[in-house]
């Protein structure tokens, strides 16, 4: 018996309209997960504020988590909003 592996490469292109190709947190391009994903293919999807900064969503999780009283977007200092 002859077991075939196919190899998926899943290459997921992100289309957003950002003017930093960048996550401001993690400094890493969205188009790869960030740097608490350690694998590719983590669901790591990127998250708008109301302010239009985004980033990775855990790397805003981890931020907002780390704001003790008010949560404000890092790049702007506004309040953060998730965008819907
Ligand atoms: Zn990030
Ligand atoms: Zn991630
Ligand atoms: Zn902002």
């Amino acid at each position: 018996m002859k077991f075939k592996i196919v190899k998926v490469h899943a290459v997921a292109k992100w289309c957003w309209q950002a003017s930093d190709d960048n996550c401001g947190i993690c400094r890493d391009p969205f188009e790869c997960f960030c740097s608490d994903c350690k694998a590719p293919g983590d669901d790591c999807p990127i998250v708008w504020g109301q302010c239009s900064h985004c980033f990775h969503m855990h790397c805003i999780l981890k931020w907002l988590q780390s704001q003790q009283v008010n949560q404000q977007c890092p790049m702007c200092r506004q309040d953060w909003v998730f965008k819907e």
